[in-house]
């Protein structure tokens, strides 16, 4: 039977209107003042937003490499269902092949992962770690798989390539509008200040953030945008943390360059003093990039608002703080990167963003969803509450109030780098194509995630 929404404000990056919504099946099929009941159930949203579905374009919910303890503590399953529950409906996850592998067997790996588990839609971005002319071959073939976004890395031995197998990738991604984003960070220079700290016997959490200084990612940034040029790709640049990579993507744009930006609620609203806690602490918030000083945290801010940055997605990749992230205790260099986030980040930035008056809530829905579904081409299926759109909706009540906590969170983790914090806003109830998925924060149909395949489009 068909749904009624009645009452409430759509909201899109563009605009806000007082419409009433139906949805039958799994799309939106008709909006319109004053609707008429027909054969529908009613749900009346009065005072509350009707947001489309959030789109987290980077997680890693889960990644098992094989060295047990190392595992993430969230998997496919606990990851998306702490996602729906505050109104994430789809991740783009990152897909990461072991060394050797093909990434047709990876593609294969994570859909075992996903498949049947996860609770919002799924799809990836094919991690390329290395270059030669098999995984060449493979482009294509992913492209035609639905897969046509690619993640490669600068930094972390295991995963890294080289600037020549970086430009040759960026060549063949080009030959089908495929889209790239790359973890920046020079990985020699981190690689060389982790082994001075480590050897003059500065081992806490406090050098983390010493051995991967701004400057580090700046450089990466500069470089990456550099090659991105003499290939003429348009690229995207994950969890970008510092004012100096800005500036560089500054650089990029106005030699004509088409560059997308995505940071993370991490970067805007917690820094670097996080990592001079009491005891241990600190390694909660050992993440790559590194949490970042208050005059990043103030530009990146202005970059939100003024448009250089394009999108916020988590990183999230959640270890515990007991038994894994301890496991670096008597040395920084071995806690595992990452932080969860995937729960937490509309009511972040409803709370840090929107009621701060940083930005509007139709700000907010391009950063969160609409950009993003345009940029990863999945728009208009998501993205947008519109007639013939997956019925992904988010009813939004922006009165209520809450704190973060790691007793109460879904995110299958000892902590949250948030803990404490207070919050405004928050998801009501979630739709997923069509059928209610969760309510007050709590999923009430689990397992509904589907895999969502996407066609490269030219002009990206
Ligand atoms: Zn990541």
């Amino acid at each position: 039977m068909s749904i009624l929404f009645k009452g409430g404000t759509v909201v899109s990056a563009k605009d806000r209107r007082q419409v009433d919504v139906r949805i039958d099946g799994e799309k939106i099929i008709e909006m319109g003042t004053n609707l008429k009941t027909k054969d529908s159930n009613i749900v009346d949203v009065s005072g509350c937003f009707l947001l489309p579905g959030f789109i987290d374009a980077h997680t890693h919910l889960e990644l098992n490499n094989g060295k047990g303890s190392m595992g993430t503590a969230d998997n496919f399953y606990t990851g998306s269902k702490a996602a729906v529950a505050k109104g994430t409906t789809t991740v783009i996850d990152m897909a990461t092949p072991s060394k050797g592998s093909s990434l047709k067997d990876c593609l294969k790996v994570w859909d075992q992962l996903a498949r049947g588990n996860s609770s919002c839609d799924y799809t990836y971005h094919m991690s390329i770690i290395e270059w030669n002319p098999s995984i060449k071959a493979e482009i294509n073939e992913m492209i035609d798989a639905g897969i046509t976004s690619f993640k490669m890395y600068m930094a972390y031995d295991n995963l890294r390539t080289t600037d020549g197998e970086i430009f040759e990738a960026m060549s063949e991604i080009r030959k089908f509008q495929g889209m790239l984003g790359i973890h920046c960070e020079n990985g020699d220079m981190v690689n060389k200040m982790i082994a001075k700290f480590v050897a003059e016997g500065k081992r806490s959490p406090h050098y983390h953030p010493l051995t991967r200084p701004d400057s580090v990612e700046a450089e990466a940034v500069e470089r990456y945008l550099m090659i991105a040029d003499l290939v003429g790709l348009s690229v995207n640049i994950v969890h970008l943390s510092s004012k100096r990579s800005l500036e560089a993507v500054q650089r990029a744009r106005a030699r004509n360059q088409k560059v997308y930006v995505e940071t993370c609620p991490q970067y805007l609203v917690l820094d670097d003093h996080l990592y001079d806690g009491p005891e241990f602490e600190g390694a909660k918030y050992v993440c790559s990039p590194p949490l970042r000083k208050i005059s990043d945290q103030k530009a990146l801010w202005d970059g939100v608002i003024n448009g250089q940055v394009n999108t916020i997605s988590t990183d999230h990749c959640s270890f515990n703080f007991e038994g894994q992230k301890t496991i670096g205790k008597d040395d920084f260099s071995k806690i595992p990167n990452g932080m969860p986030g995937v729960e937490t980040r509309p009511e972040l930035i409803y709370t840090y963003g929107v009621t701060t008056g940083k930005i509007s809530l139709e700000r907010m829905i391009g950063l969160l969803s609409e950009d993003i579904a345009k940029q990863f081409s999945m728009y208009p299926q998501k993205g947008i509450i519109q007639v013939g759109s997956d019925a992904d909706i988010v009813v939004w009540d922006p009165n209520t109030t809450g704190i973060i906590s790691a007793t109460t969170q879904l995110q299958n983790v000892d902590y949250t780098p948030y803990d404490g914090m207070q919050t405004t806003g928050s998801a009501k109830s979630v739709y997923l194509r069509g059928q209610k998925i969760a309510e007050e924060g709590q999923v009430v149909l689990e397992k509904q995630g589907k895999f969502i395949f996407r066609k490269s489009t030219k002009n990206n």
